[in-house]
């Protein structure tokens, strides 16, 4: 293969643009990337333009001295005809003469909209108006009630996890829906209510109300509009809202107010569940704030080396000896002393701190087991927890790859925790990834199994190598005959899925002894240890029988 034909393969990969590249005669057609997505045509060596887009095209590409444009449907992969404008180059060799038609393909809609809205103040994608025009109606509107006695209801709204949307479909599916959302959105409401977006996956609608039942609603129109599955390249994709809403006179008194009370809501909504919309309340206010401060103070903590790694041993009931251990970070905040985990990691999650933070995790937790090596330690492996943001990133594997190079560990000695909620999305993506870890040689377990979705007919899928019970059913039982049976069933399940299993929260001797009859021999948990700094878990490694405490 050329040099030429190298790059043009590669610009043709990562090019965010839907472009066809054909030979004058039609022929010898390529395709980039974001034309399959788009399309749904596989392969980039497709043949023949005119089998592809239909005589259209090469009828344009022929008057395409012009600026060849045509609007049309085009055959998808999934035989479906779907609207798109082309607009055709052509690519001219020596004396003029076209060597190549470059044609540059749009869905309709997404031009329609773009058109409509080469206004100021509007968003170019869907049409809608901007956040700055957006400012600015809510400032009329807040105005005119004021003016009237009236009120005011101000919504904003984020679609739930739209990131997986753009990672699985690619971003002009992600488009299109953004597309089609804004024109369910404005049949919810009134010619003289505004719907807006504000950027992103997120908007808003200003309403005048005459009642606070007025905006719940419109609010549960808005849910129900966007529940009707969209169909994006043949996939059905079910979208769901997270709204906050706040209302003037009675919850704020000015735009600003509205606009920041809403948002509050809107963070509420998110963080109670998704898929529901939530008022603005006092209460909220002053966990935002808090909730704020966490994460300013948060943002400076890597940098000031504020995290440390303390590890919890696990240990074989049966011999009394430590046989791994479980990473789990502590925040040792110069104001407030020793954060929980429980408390930092959601914001951490949150915010997208959590990537580097995670990232550090990892590194010094694969350098400390070294380090135990080094110094002639019996090798164990050692368990990191990986949170949701982290387990869907892109360069997760890159990351783990890079630790592992960077630390020389063996990665037998390194397994990786993640809950099933992270898996149930999109099942397919998820095992693919979790297919991928386990390629490089690490172990992947299932954490706080049983409190999940738990959905047994995936856990088959899942190429994982361990279950952890969950503490909530180890907690009583020796005295609950129900959370017994439940942890035998879980203990029965693992040996049938040949997976290893570890029982969560042993705090007393009752625990062990009934994990140990029932066939669970790792236990982890305060009866052997509470997680503690590293060199003091050297030193109970060093004993060869674990002293309980
Ligand atoms: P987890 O992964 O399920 O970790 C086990 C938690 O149970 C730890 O809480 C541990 O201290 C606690 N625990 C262990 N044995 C017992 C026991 O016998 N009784 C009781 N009551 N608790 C026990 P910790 O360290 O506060 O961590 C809480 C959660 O924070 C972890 O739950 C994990 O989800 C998250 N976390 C901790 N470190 C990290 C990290 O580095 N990255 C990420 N993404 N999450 C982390
Ligand atoms: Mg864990
Ligand atoms: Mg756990």
């Amino acid at each position: 293969m050329s040099d030429t034909q190298i790059l043009v393969d590669r610009l043709l990969e990562i090019m965010g643009e839907a472009v066809v590249v054909t030979a004058p005669d039609g022929g010898r057609t390529q395709i980039s990337k974001a034309f399959e997505i788009a399309t749904g045509h596989a392969g980039r060596e497709v043949g023949d333009a005119a089998t592809l887009l239909g005589e259209h095209f090469m009828r344009s590409a022929m008057a395409a001295d012009a600026g060849g444009q045509w609007q049309g449907a085009v055959r998808c992969g999934d035989g479906n005809d779907r609207n798109f404008e082309v607009t055709v180059t052509p690519i001219n060799g020596d004396g003029g003469v076209p060597r190549h038609y470059l044609g540059l393909v749009r869905p309709a809609q997404v031009v329609a909209a773009a058109a409509e809205s080469n206004r100021f103040g509007y968003d170019t994608l869907t049409g809608l108006p901007n956040r700055d025009l957006f400012i600015d109606r809510v400032g009329q509107s807040v105005l005119q009630a004021n003016r009237t006695g009236g009120s005011v209801a101000l919504m904003v709204m984020g679609l739930d996890r739209f990131t997986l949307v753009n990672d699985a479909l690619g971003h002009s599916a992600g488009d299109r829906l953004l597309v089609e959302i804004a024109r369910r959105l404005k049949t919810c409401v009134r010619e003289t209510d505004t719907a807006v977006r504000l950027d992103g996956d997120k908007f808003a609608l200003v309403l005048a109300i005459a009642d606070v039942d007025d905006s719940v609603i419109v609010a549960e129109k808005v849910l129900s509009s966007v529940k009707e599955p969209f169909s994006l390249d043949g996939q059905e994709v079910v979208a769901t809202f997270s709204i906050g809403i706040s209302v003037l006179p009675l919850d704020a008194d000015s735009g600003a107010q509205m606009v920041k009370h809403a948002e509050h809501a809107l963070h509420y909504a998110k963080t109670s569940g998704r898929n529901q919309y939530q008022f603005f309340s006092k209460d909220m206010n002053r966990k935002a704030r808090s909730r704020l401060e966490l994460e300013t103070r948060l943002r400076r903590a890597l940098a000031n080396d504020e995290f440390v790694v303390f590890y919890q041993p696990k240990v074989s009931a049966d011999r009394d000896a430590i046989v791994g251990a479980e990473a789990l970070i502590r925040w040792m905040d110069p104001e407030r002393g020793l954060i929980s985990p429980a408390e930092f990691i959601p914001v951490a999650e949150e915010s997208g701190q959590i990537e580097p933070i995670g990232s550090w995790v990892l590194w010094k937790s694969c350098q400390q087991n070294m380090l135990w090596q080094a110094a002639g330690l019996a090798p164990i492996k050692v368990s990191v927890n990986v949170s949701a943001r982290q387990f869907h990133s892109r360069t997760l594997i890159e990351k783990v790859v890079e630790v592992l190079r960077q630390t020389g560990l063996d990665p037998k000695w390194l397994e990786l925790e993640i809950t099933e909620s992270m898996l149930m999305n999109d099942v397919d993506v998820a095992v693919r990834k979790m297919k991928a870890l386990r390629d490089l040689g690490i172990g992947l377990s299932i954490d706080d199994f049983g409190t999940g979705y738990s959905s047994l007919s995936y856990l088959g899928q899942f190429p994982i190598t361990t279950l952890k019970i969950d503490r909530a059913f180890i907690a009583d039982v020796d005295t609950n005959p129900k959370t017994a049976e439940i942890a035998r069933a879980i203990i029965g399940l693992s040996r049938g899925l040949n997976l290893e299993v570890v029982a969560e929260g042993a705090e007393v001797a009752a625990h062990i002894n009934f994990l140990r009859d029932n066939g669970c021999d790792t236990v982890q948990g305060f009866y052997y240890s509470r997680p503690v700094p590293a060199d003091e878990f050297e030193k109970m490694m060093r004993q060869t029988v674990m002293v309980r405490c």
